[in-house]
Order: structure tokens, then sequence, then C-alpha cells
């Protein structure tokens, strides 16, 4: 069993209904912690909406291209359709970290790269583990973590919870 962290962003169709849709296939996987649920300017083009974001924390004996597999699998099946690069979707699912392995290959590569440059990422990581170290380094000192001014829209129980904030 491995503890693994995947993020999870939306920013078409309903996507607080898309997120907790994903939270529950993932459950089908092993035990889950999920973080609050931030809202949160686009990375690259500017002209598409605001994102909703969270993290995951995935206890799993899935090895790590079969839970990309997993991922994949559940962003088609949220009708995930993507025109351009860090342009608007659906769902994206990202393996931002599988235990301590560091992994790189064709399809994967671990720790996830934008894992240190993101606040959407970081913070609700955080809130699943404020002490985590990824490559000998506290997250939480990082200063895209300092100075972020992200604030979470829903606390944990978003994902629990029939209706829409
Ligand atoms: P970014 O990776 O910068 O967040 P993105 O999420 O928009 O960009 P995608 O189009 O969703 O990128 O993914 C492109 C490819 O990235 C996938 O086909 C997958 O094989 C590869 N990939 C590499 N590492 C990972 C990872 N840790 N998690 C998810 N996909 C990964
Ligand atoms: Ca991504
Ligand atoms: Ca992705």
């Amino acid at each position: 069993m491995t503890i693994t962290y995947i993020g999870l962003g939306s920013n078409l169709g309903d996507s607080q209904a898309i997120l907790k849709e994903a939270v529950s296939q993932l459950r089908k996987e092993g035990e889950v912690r999920v973080s609050k649920l931030y809202s949160t300017p686009p990375m690259g083009p500017q002209d598409q909406p605001d994102y909703l974001n969270a993290v995951v924390e995935l206890r799993t004996d899935l090895a790590p291209l079969a839970l990309l597999d997993l991922l994949q699998r559940i962003e088609n099946e949220s009708g995930r359709v993507r025109l351009r690069r860090w342009g608007e979707r659906t769902l994206d699912l990202d393996l931002l970290l599988y235990g301590d392995l560091e992994i790189s290959n064709d399809r994967l590569t671990v720790p996830h790269v934008g894992l240190f440059e993101r606040d959407f990422v970081l913070l609700p990581l955080l809130d699943l583990n404020e002490k985590i170290v990824v490559n000998n380094q506290l997250l939480c000192h990082l200063n895209v973590v300092q100075q972020s001014e992200l604030e979470p829209v829903a606390l944990a129980n978003w994902w629990e919870n029939k209706d829409n904030i």
C-alpha cells in the first residue's frame, strides 16, 4: 500500500459535480482524504474560466502506471475535452506524488513537474499533510506557498455534500 497524492482541476461544465464524481471514483481504489476546495485563476491562456482545484490523498495498491491509467480513464469518462495547452477542460487529474518514488518515463514524471511552482496544488496538498517533505524540502516553506493569496471556497467535507456550495 502506497500513499499517493492526486491533483484535481476543472473549469468546464459543473466543475464541483465533476470533482465530486472523480473523488467517488478514486474511493473505489482505496482509502481517501480530500483537501479543501479552491477557486483559482487559470494558468496559460487567460480567456478561460477560473478553475476549481483540490487534492486527494489515496492509499492504494495500484502500481504507478496502473494508477495513471485509472486517472486517464476517469478524465475520459468525465467527457474530457481539451483544445489547447493548459486550456480549459472538464477534468484534469495529475499524479503529484507516489510515496517517495521518483519516476521518469514516457508517460509519467513523479513528483509532478508543476508541483513546486503551483500554489493551487501546494495549498490543498498542505491541507492534507502540513509537514510534507519532497526532495528534502519542506513544502510549507516554499516562497510560492508563503506568498499565496489563495483562499479555500469550501471546507474539507465539500465532496460529501449532495449540494454544491
Ligand atoms: P501539466 O502536466 O503541466 O499540469 P496538463 O495537466 O494540461 O499539464 P495533460 O495534457 O493533462 O497535461 O497531460 C499530458 C501528459 O502528461 C499525459 O498524457 C501523461 O502521460 C503525462 N504525465 C507525465 N507525468 C504525469 C503525472 N505525474 N500525472 C499525470 N500525467 C502525467
Ligand atoms: Ca495539470
Ligand atoms: Ca494532466
